[in-house]
């Protein structure tokens, strides 16, 4: 799928309205502006939307939000409005644009000619429509344009039994902006619906929120995943990781080896006070909790992730988490050797049906290999 840019999610949307007009309505073809053919369809001669520079698409793009609204407006009492491409055109000019009413009271004259305004992109919801070729298509900055699917498959952590083929047990196709924790629910209710349910679930970072790890304890499921890096941590800065707690969470000593002077607990937070003198001359001064003034405050909350964290670094955490990587490798052949990266057909609908298809392609085609090198 294309990655349009805003100007060419405005141009290919009156384009594909232009053209289903003309197929549909010829008889209101009539109502159209003689240039607007040659500009959103041929694309040819004077102000045409053809590839345009950075800096021409944030020029046109008022140009073609107008166009936009005068031909949903004009288009809006007449049986073009029934068309998909025109709910496309006023879908994409809802999301995009915002219609301001002049004030007759300041300029008489412009009454009937609203301002159309094109929304910052951080004023816009992020379910947009990104191209009109496929409306169901959405857009996230990793993981780019397309459909996010969801997978979970079976494994068996013990290396003392026979080998058995791991199995796909669950698919779900989503939104590409939709964060993978709000797929922790469907995919447990799913698979436990069909007595396929896991008793213990690997997953990502992503679905490692305290939320996640109680639902899927709610549901009789021990979910394992490890908690998400801190921004500190990957700025190379000390966390609360570094510092040596006690069982109710105040501070003991700092990296360094120092004891605070002073330690407060409040309903909210922790707090930890330093000898002030001792960590102006510390060589991690810049990178410390305490940077500063010598004090820092945290809330349990942390403190608790601070533990799951150290935790994570146990060889028990590692030796029990190593089979995640194995869905990695699966999503690669889901991708390429079911060729589900580049799928052929359109819609949320035949997207999903091709996947869980190709699933249990995937599965048959795993059954298979075991069973030739068993018999
Ligand atoms: S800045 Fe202070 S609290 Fe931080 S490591 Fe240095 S001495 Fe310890």
């Amino acid at each position: 799928m294309r990655h349009l840019t805003r100007l060419g999610t405005f141009v290919e949307t009156v384009s594909k309205f232009l053209r289903e007009l003309r197929r549909k309505h010829p008889d209101l073809v009539r109502l159209l502006d003689p240039d607007d053919w040659r500009r959103y369809v041929d694309r040819t001669g004077e102000g045409c939307f053809a590839p345009a520079t950075p800096s021409q698409s944030k020029r046109r793009l008022p140009a073609a939000a107008r166009d936009l609204y005068r031909l949903v407006e004009q288009f809006r009492s007449t049986p073009a409005a029934g068309l998909e491409s025109y709910q496309l055109l006023a879908r994409v000019l809802e999301e995009q644009c915002e219609i301001v009413e002049n004030d007759p009271d300041d300029d008489p004259l412009s009454r009937s000619a609203p301002t159309v305004i094109v929304k910052a992109p951080q004023d816009m919801a992020c379910d947009n429509v990104v191209n009109p070729a496929d409306p169901d298509t959405s857009y996230n900055a990793h993981r780019g344009l397309g459909y996010l699917v969801q997978i979970m498959e079976s494994f068996s952590g013990d290396d003392t039994l026979e080998p058995k083929p791991d199995l796909i047990t669950h698919v779900a196709v989503g939104k590409m902006n939709t964060h993978d924790r709000k797929a922790l629910v469907p995919a447990l209710s799913d698979t436990q619906e069909r007595n396929v349910g896991p008793l213990l679930l690997l997953a990502d970072s992503h679905y490692g929120s305290n939320e996640c790890v109680k639902e899927a304890a709610a549901r009789g499921v021990e979910l394992l995943a490890p908690i998400m890096t801190t921004t500190r941590t990957k700025q190379g800065k000390l966390t609360l990781e570094d510092f040596e707690l006690n069982a109710s969470g105040r501070v003991l000593r700092c990296p360094q080896g120092h004891e605070p002077v002073a330690t407060r607990a409040t309903s909210a937070y922790l707090h930890v006070r330093f000898d002030e003198s001792i960590c102006t001359a510390c060589t991690m001064g810049e990178r410390c909790l305490a940077s500063g003034n010598a004090r820092f405050r945290y809330r349990r909350a942390r403190v608790r992730n601070r533990t799951k964290r150290l935790a994570q670094q146990e060889p028990h955490f590692r030796d029990r988490y190593r089979m995640r990587s194995g869905i990695e490798a699966t999503m690669s052949r889901f991708k390429h050797q079911m060729n589900m990266a580049r799928l052929r057909v359109r819609g949320m609908e035949a997207v999903r049906y091709r996947a869980v298809l190709r699933a249990l392609g995937l599965n048959i085609f795993r059954v298979t290999a075991y069973r030739q090198a068993t018999c």
